[in-house]
């Protein structure tokens, strides 16, 4: 097997560590990239999430008036909206087996009213692009190094390397 041409370490197995683990690994997928979660389990916010049946995303997809519910981070969220917004969300679940609908106030949740269908998709595309994924693995500190960083966690000193000049590390 060929080796990994870096790392990229992804800390906190919630909603956004699972999207930048895959996202980092359909991006890089010469990287090794480590998902890690310091609890023992994965998603456990996605899962009481919606009362259980996790509320995805909202029936707007103009970036500008989605953006304008928020209220903090308009502006910023306008930008990572416009890049990656509702209509991208809702393309992502669909092609993962997830089918939203959506309710009379505008929310949007699975078909099957069981969030676990969305952590389903979550872990199984995480697991089919090959992204390594820890439990019981707190990461106590980061420290830089000269091509990267140090993450030390309970257990064990790990490093991320840069990439032909990208250092990453995404925080989940
Ligand atoms: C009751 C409830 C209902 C909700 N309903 C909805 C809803 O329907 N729709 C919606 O969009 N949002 C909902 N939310 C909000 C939603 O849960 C959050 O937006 C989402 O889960 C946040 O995901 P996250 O990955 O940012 O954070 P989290 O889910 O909190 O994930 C962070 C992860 O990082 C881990 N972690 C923290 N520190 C470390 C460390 N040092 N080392 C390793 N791992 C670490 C944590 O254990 C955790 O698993 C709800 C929240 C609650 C509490």
């Amino acid at each position: 097997m060929a080796q990994p041409s870096h790392r990229i370490i992804v800390i906190g197995g919630g909603a956004a560590g699972f999207m930048a683990a895959i996202s980092s690994k359909t991006h890089h997928p010469g990287a090794e990239v480590l998902l890690l979660e310091k609890s023992t389990k994965w998603l456990s916010k996605v899962r009481i999430s919606g009362g259980g049946r996790c509320n995805v995303t909202h029936a707007c997809p103009e970036p500008r008036k989605l953006a304008r519910h928020y209220p903090r981070g308009e502006a910023f969220l306008r930008k990572v909206l416009t890049a990656w917004g509702q209509p991208q969300a809702v393309a992502w679940f669909a092609a993962h087996g997830v089918l939203l609908k959506t309710e009379a106030d505008g929310r949007m949740f699975p078909v099957t009213d069981d969030s676990s269908t969305v952590i389903d998709a979550l872990q199984s595309a995480a697991t089919s692009l090959g992204v390594q994924a820890r439990l019981n693995c707190r990461v106590q500190r980061l420290g830089r190094i000269d091509d990267g960083w140090t993450v030390i966690t309970d257990h064990e000193h790990l490093t991320a390397q840069r990439d032909r000049g990208h250092g990453r590390i995404a925080q989940g």
